[in-house]
């Protein structure tokens, strides 16, 4: 959705690619990269239906395209999969369900989510975590609002910033403590600020998690 998630699921795209098949091998596939900006003004104002038949009317596109599998490079726009996948007759991955995958094979269960306001709060993610079997933890309201602002007014627009970063390493802490065993960056740019190297806890990124999925799937 946002042209930052895009260049990285598309860098890592290749990047996969190139490893599992190397020489000169790269993925076959189109990229749809919508004007997030029309996107954002439609979720902040709650026109969810409008995005929704946006999504469809892309979907439906990249099927005629050739496209054989959907991957959409957003945690929060998960929220419309059923409205996008209207009358598509290509597979969804679904971001949370490769995620929930990732996390229970390596027995671990209660992964703190570090995301959008609209990921944390509302069902459409956080519900489908715990029917796989997770006990997600979502930050208090304060670390909520601050995510949501970092995502959208930063990482979106390619704004990488330290005390950002410190941050978000702050309210991964704080998950923890809360009892967290592990954290899902759910949101496809949270990975700009944090990795391994800067967070203890065992970490899901759900961009990489997904573009792995991808690349079984279509090689499979
Ligand atoms: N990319 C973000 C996510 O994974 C948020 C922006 C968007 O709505 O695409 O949720």
């Amino acid at each position: 959705m946002s042209a930052a998630s895009t260049q990285t699921y598309y860098q890592e795209l290749c990047r996969l690619t190139r490893e599992r098949l190397g020489g000169l091998h790269s993925p076959e596939l189109l990229i749809r990269s919508i004007d997030f900006a029309r996107i954002e003004r439609l979720q902040m104002s709650g026109n969810w239906a409008a995005a929704g038949k946006v999504l469809n009317r892309e979907a439906l596109a990249l099927e005629r395209g050739g496209a054989e599998l959907l991957v959409l490079a957003t945690n929060t726009m998960h929220k419309l999969a059923g409205e996008m996948m209207l009358d598509v007759n290509i597979p969804l991955l679904h971001i949370a369900d490769a995620t929930a995958n990732a996390i229970k094979a390596l027995e671990l269960s209660s992964p703190g989510v570090m995301a959008t306001a609209f990921t944390m709060e509302q069902s459409f993610y956080i519900d489908r975590l715990a029917a796989a079997g997770l006990s997600p933890i979502i930050p208090n309201a304060d670390d909520r609002q601050t995510i949501h602002r970092i995502i959208y007014e930063e990482l979106c627009k390619e704004r990488i910033i330290p005390q950002s970063e410190a941050r978000f390493v702050q309210i991964s802490e704080r998950l923890n403590e809360a009892g967290a065993d592990s954290l899902i960056l759910g949101c496809t740019e949270v990975g700009m600020l944090l990795n391994q190297t800067n967070v203890s806890l065992p970490l899901f990124d759900t961009t990489l998690i997904h573009c792995e999925a991808a690349i079984n799937a279509a090689l499979s």
